[in-house]
Parts: C-alpha cells; structure tokens; sequence
C-alpha cells in the first residue's frame, strides 16, 4: 500500500496532516489538531472530494477535481 495521507511535523509535534493527489501533485492538508487519529482524518479527506482508488500497484488519492475528471474512465 502506498498511503499518501502523512502527518507532517513542526518542533517535533504533529502539525497537520497532508494528502497528495497521485495524478496531478496537488497537496491538501488539514490541522492535526482537528483529526488526531488516522482514521478521522481519511474520513475527513474523503468527504472533502478526495477519492481513493485500489490499482494493481496499490491504494491512490486522487484530488477532487481529478476525481470529477475521471468518472467514466477506466
Ligand atoms: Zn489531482
């Protein structure tokens, strides 16, 4: 599996968490403060339009536009 769903750190505390798109390098991200266990803060990620995708190769985020974009595609 290939999370993209990372914590991201500043002094050494847990800051925000940051989710990329696999298709297109566009970053989100949402306070940690917010979201302190992995499974929130997927949840969150997803109703915000963010979409996850099994491939052969893995688990990929795809942003919300690249999801609109790739509806009937296959
Ligand atoms: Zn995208």
């Amino acid at each position: 599996m290939s999370f993209r769903l990372e914590l991201g750190a500043e002094n050494g505390k847990p800051r925000y968490w940051e989710v990329s798109c696999d298709f297109c390098e566009v970053v989100g991200s949402f306070p940690f403060a917010q979201f302190t266990d992995f499974p929130a803060a997927f949840k969150h990620a997803v109703l915000s339009g963010w979409s996850v995708a099994e491939t052969a190769r893995g688990i990929r985020y795809s942003c919300p536009s690249c999801t609109a974009g790739r509806e009937e595609e296959e």
